[in-house]
């Protein structure tokens, strides 16, 4: 927040005499000592004189949210959200009615929970209207106003109030909030499957979404909205081996319990796309054959038929169950981190040179050459792998 860059965006729109604050994860963050991904502004001024402000100052601006009061500033690669202040005069899920405004307290209001709505102004003053700052201390992540009410205008708050929970809260949660998420769990089922995804991805980013998930189930928030994910174990399990750069679909995959059609199902619902969706399906349709005493040979075998990455997932998937193998298993990781895939090196035109016509013959005979190469342990170079060619095209 004390950049070069975020200081022309600050200098732009208070240029006229505005006073805005820093609002949000930046702020949040900031006051833990955690990095600090996007910057989030609030400010009184209406969305067309963001834009126009930071027009005068040379500064990108891309009208992101008009109607919601939205402008986005871009100095690459920092994005800027400036938002106008705002009361959600009626809401009806995600789309408010809104009106601005210039008072700071009903622009907490309509925010989530106290600790997103602390506000810090340029100098570094702390405005805090709703106790954020004391329940970021206690790690407790608490709805603004009534839960219940502040659910019931959006339900995708009780995704979020488990993915700042995973972040930001010591257990037990608040337990007026779990409450009620409890008992709108079934209107969850009403959100669009992006805005689950995307909620339950940065969720799962979280090395407490094994507990987290838990106590989700425990609550009954999963079983009309995702109940495939009922493996919570192999989650934490995976938890513990797959760090520092976790991969939130791969603990996805982990606590997936869904056969091979489920699986595809769930993905479509989240809308992943169709390289997400294969990956997941992979991963159940190959679970076990990774192992932890595979050879080198049994390895690169693997890997040519698998591929490296349904391979990794597949590895810290077996990890996660036999923590005890972590030599292995980082070898084994290591190993398909380097590999690269060989190639056959014939081809459908050597088959044909031979005199075997278009067709499925020349496949065929192709995938029987193949497989005596992967046999081999892909050491047949091309000499030798015509020599094989010749000799099963002649025995037809
Ligand atoms: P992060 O960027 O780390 O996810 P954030 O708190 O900045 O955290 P954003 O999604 O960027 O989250 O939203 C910015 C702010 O807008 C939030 O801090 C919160 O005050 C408000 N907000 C976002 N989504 C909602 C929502 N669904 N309901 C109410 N307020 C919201
Ligand atoms: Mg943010």
């Amino acid at each position: 927040m004390t950049s070069h860059e975020t200081g022309a965006i600050v200098a732009a729109l208070t240029a006229k005499g505005a006073v805005v604050r820093f609002v949000g994860g930046c702020v949040r963050d900031a006051l833990l000592e955690r990095s600090v991904k996007d910057i989030d502004i609030a400010t009184p001024d209406p969305p067309e004189r963001v834009l126009e402000l930071l027009r005068v100052a040379g500064i990108k601006a891309i009208p992101t949210g008009i109607d919601h009061g939205t402008v986005t500033a871009v100095i690459p690669p920092a994005h800027y959200e400036i938002t106008t202040l705002r009361v959600d005069a009626e809401t009806y899920g995600r789309h408010a009615r809104v009106e601005f405004s210039s008072d700071w307290e009903s622009d907490a209001a309509r925010r989530d929970f106290t600790i997103n709505a602390i506000y810090c102004d340029p100098q570094g003053e702390i405005f805090d209207p709703t106790g954020g700052i004391a329940d970021l201390e206690r790690g407790i992540v608490r709805f603004v106003g009534t839960p219940d009410t502040r659910i019931k205008e959006d339900y995708l708050r009780i995704l979020r109030f488990f993915r700042f929970t995973a972040f930001y809260g010591t257990q037990p949660a608040d337990s007026d909030g779990l409450a009620a998420c409890r008992e709108n769990a079934e209107a969850l089922t009403s959100l669009s499957g992006e805005r689950v995804a995307g909620e339950m991805l940065r969720l799962l980013e979280s090395d407490n979404s094994g507990a987290v998930l838990k106590l989700m189930e425990q609550n009954g928030i999963l079983d009309h909205l995702l109940p495939e994910l009922k493996r919570t174990d192999r989650l934490c399990g995976i938890i513990a081996v797959d760090g520092p750069d976790p991969d939130p679909l791969r603990r996805l995959a982990a606590a997936n319990s869904a056969d091979e059609d489920g699986t595809h199902a769930l993905a479509q619902r989240l809308r992943l796309s169709k390289v997400e969706r294969e990956r997941l399906t992979a991963i159940v349709t190959h679970e076990g054959e990774v192992a932890v005493d595979t050879d080198a040979r049994g390895r690169r075998r693997l890997l040519y038929r698998l591929g490296a990455q349904a391979f990794e997932d597949l590895a810290f998937l077996e990890w996660a169950a036999n923590p005890s193998e972590a030599r292995s298993w980082r070898r084994h990781l290591r190993f398909a981190a380097r590999w690269s895939r060989p190639a056959l090196p014939i081809g459908g035109a050597d088959v044909m040179a031979l005199g075997v016509p278009r067709g499925p013959e020349v496949g065929n005979t192709l995938e029987a050459v193949e497989a005596w190469w992967i046999k081999g342990d892909f050491k047949a170079d091309r000499e030798k792998c015509l020599v094989k060619l010749r000799q099963l095209v002649a025995i037809g």
